[in-house]
C-alpha cells in the first residue's frame, strides 16, 4: 500500500453507515427484498450489510463490466447473470461500491426490470454525484464524494486493494488497467 493513498473514509465511519442503510432497508419494506450485489466491487457491501440483515439478507451477484480507459467507464456495459438470480415477481435492491457515470446501474436496472423484477432500488456505498451521465436514482447512498479515485472496502486498482477497511484515495496514473474490473 503506497503511503500516499491518504484515507477518505475510515473503517468506522463506514461501518456505522452501513449499519444505518440496513435500518433504512428495514424500514423501507414491509418484506425482504432480494439484493443484487454487482460483482465484485459490491461483495464487501453486501456481507456487512448482511451481518445486520440477519434473515432479510437473501444476496445473489450479479455481473456488469464497463469497457473503458482504466478508470472511467465506456457506453458499453455488459451484463451477466445466470439462472439463479430469479428476479420475477420480486422487489430488487441493486448493490454498488460506487456510483459514478451511473452507465453501469442503470444499466442493470433495466436488465432486471427486463426480467421480471417489480422494481429495482440502488443502494451504493459511494457516488459521485458531479460524474453523472446518465441520471440514477439512488435511495440509499453511503456517502458523496468528490471526483477522486477511490480503493477499498470492495474498490480496486487493477485487481488490488480490494480488502483495504477504508476507502483510500489512488493515483490510477501508477497502475493503469486496460479495462474495468467491476
Ligand atoms: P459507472 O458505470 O457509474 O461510471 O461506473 C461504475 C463502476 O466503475 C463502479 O462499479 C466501479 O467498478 C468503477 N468505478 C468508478 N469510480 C471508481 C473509483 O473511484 N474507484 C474504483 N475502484 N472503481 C470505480
Ligand atoms: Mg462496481
Amino acid at each position: 500500500m503506497p503511503d500516499d493513498f491518504r484515507t477518505l473514509i475510515d473503517a468506522q465511519t463506514l461501518g456505522n453507515r452501513v449499519s444505518e442503510i440496513a435500518q433504512q432497508i428495514r424500514d423501507r419494506y414491509q418484506t425482504p427484498p432480494l439484493l443484487v450485489a454487482i460483482a465484485q466491487g459490491a461483495r464487501v457491501f453486501a456481507s456487512r450489510l448482511s451481518e445486520h440483515l440477519g434473515d432479510w439478507a437473501q444476496i445473489r451477484e450479479i455481473g456488469a463490466r464497463s469497457y473503458g480507459d482504466g478508470t472511467e467507464s465506456s457506453g458499453e456495459v455488459e451484463v451477466y447473470d445466470d439462472a439463479d438470480l430469479d428476479p420475477r415477481g420480486r422487489e430488487v435492491l441493486l448493490l454498488e461500491d460506487i456510483v459514478d457515470t451511473g452507465r453501469t446501474v442503470a444499466r442493470v436496472r433495466e436488465h432486471l426490470l427486463g426480467r421480471g423484477a417489480v422494481s429495482v432500488d440502488v443502494a451504493t456505498v459511494l457516488s459521485k454525484p458531479t460524474r453523472r451521465v446518465v441520471p440514477v436514482d439512488l435511495r440509499f447512498t453511503g456517502f458523496e464524494i468528490p471526483d477522486v479515485f477511490v480503493v477499498g472496502f470492495g474498490m480496486d486498482l487493477a485487481g488490488r486493494y480490494r480488502d483495504l477497511d477504508r476507502v483510500a484515495v489512488a493515483h490510477p496514473e501508477r497502475g493503469r488497467a486496460s479495462s474495468i474490473t467491476q
